[in-house]
């Protein structure tokens, strides 16, 4: 199946996959995380994996367990390395550390080369044992986080052969170990980005109530104030003076994400004066259906105030779609202003590009075609997994 990429990268670049591979082909390797489905983590590892063992890697994947109050700890961990505030306790710590210990019983530690994504499980290298290689990737922004919580944090990483970060922003110079620059990617063959057909997409465009009469603005995200769901609401609402529309918030929950819930609640309150509005939970592995909202949007935003990288970006782009996006993290990587989509810093903004976008079919033809070129050569999963592959030849040398 892997011959199947050849259409997007070509016979060089595939063969450059396995010639990579057969160097690592020995070590065995472990990724570890902390939720299964929901969120961008999981969307690569279930894609990345396969993709890994198909190139005769012997690779695996475990997702650490926790309750809610470990789970309530690690969101809040999450929150105040990118927002550089926080309100955490010595508690806090000692609860994290907990699970760092209960898990030892779910996740081996021995594989050659441990491949720890984000914060959740960092702290497994505490009991690491021997002279394996153990690789930190992290998925969010940590250019500027609350200090309590990075100190803590950084004890572990600066344990780490190596750290991975997805924007250069990212990079901290107060850790001494190599750092390097890998944004996330997409599977274009996977259900959420194949190509889908215009009955399908409008079959299920009317199973969730969304008319072929109107322009349609979507943003696909989790339940979470970073993802500004707020700010997505009142664009739309400002643009709405000036065309007619409707929106579509999708989101999901995840495990691993505690405040969903209440974020959720918050904007059925908001949007419950219009009908044009759609809010929508999906359940996990809905893959199709987000697919079909991409595909038939005429415009798609990802509003959020923080962002690792933001894969839902690069998922529409390939789709063809112009972006408006946030300002910050890996967003700016994607949106290149004015040519794959436009860059906002306030709903105001956001709503500015809405109604331009909406009216101009040639403007957003060109720029979707920009986008999807864009991704094919900057973010596809084969980019990704090569990366990963020389990371992994790296620590081992
Ligand atoms: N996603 C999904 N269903 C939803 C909301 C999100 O499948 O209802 C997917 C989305 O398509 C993307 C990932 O979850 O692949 C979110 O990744 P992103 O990097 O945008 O944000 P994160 O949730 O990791 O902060």
């Amino acid at each position: 199946m892997i011959e199947k990429y050849e259409k997007f990268i070509g016979e060089h670049e595939l063969d450059s996959l396995f010639k990579i591979a057969e160097r690592i082909k020995d070590l065995s390797i472990l990724h570890v995380n902390s939720t299964k489905a929901g969120g961008g983590v999981a969307e690569i590892l279930n894609r990345m994996v396969p993709l890994m063992k198909e190139l005769g890697l012997n690779v695996d994947w475990r997702v650490i367990k926790g309750d809610n109050e470990f789970f309530n700890v690690t969101k809040s961990f999450h929150n105040s390395l990118q927002n550089g505030i926080g309100n955490i306790t010595e508690e806090h710590f000692r609860i994290y550390d907990k699970w760092q210990e209960l898990n030892l019983s779910e996740i081996p530690l021995d594989y050659d080369v441990m491949f720890i994504h984000d914060p959740q499980p960092a702290g497994l290298i505490k009991f690491k044992k021997g002279n394996n290689r153990w690789i930190w990737r992290c998925h969010i922004d940590i250019s500027n986080p609350y200090p309590p919580v990075w100190d803590f944090l950084k004890k572990y990483v600066s344990e780490y052969n190596a750290s991975i970060i997805s924007v250069p922003s990212f990079g901290r110079d107060d850790i001494d170990i190599p750092q390097f620059i890998i944004p996330p990617s997409i599977d274009p063959l996977s259900e959420k980005n194949k190509h889908i057909s215009e009955t399908t997409k409008l079959r299920i465009m009317s199973k969730f109530g969304i008319s072929e009469d109107k322009p349609l603005v979507t943003q696909i995200s989790r339940f979470d104030y970073a993802k500004d769901p707020l700010g997505v609401i009142k664009a739309y609402k400002l643009a709405k003076r000036h065309v007619d529309l409707q929106l579509a918030y999708v989101g999901s929950p995840a495990t691993d994400d505690p405040e969903g819930e209440k974020v959720y609640n918050e904007v059925i309150r908001e949007s419950r004066d219009d009908k044009d509005i759609h809010i929508l939970m999906l359940p996990p592995y809905s893959d199709l259906e987000i697919n079909a909202f991409q595909s038939a949007s005429t415009v798609v935003m990802q509003k959020s105030i923080k962002e690792g990288f933001g894969l839902t970006v690069s998922e529409a782009m390939w789709k063809n779609k112009p972006v408006i996006g946030g300002n910050t993290g890996g967003i700016p990587l994607q949106v290149i202003n004015g040519v794959t989509g436009f860059l906002v810093n306030s709903p105001q903004g956001a709503a500015h590009y809405t109604i331009y976008l909406t009216r101009n079919a040639k403007v957003r033809h060109t720029m979707g075609t920009n986008a999807r070129e864009h991704v094919r050569r900057n973010f596809l999963i084969t980019r990704e997994l090569r990366d990963y592959l020389m990371t992994i030849m790296y620590v081992n040398e």
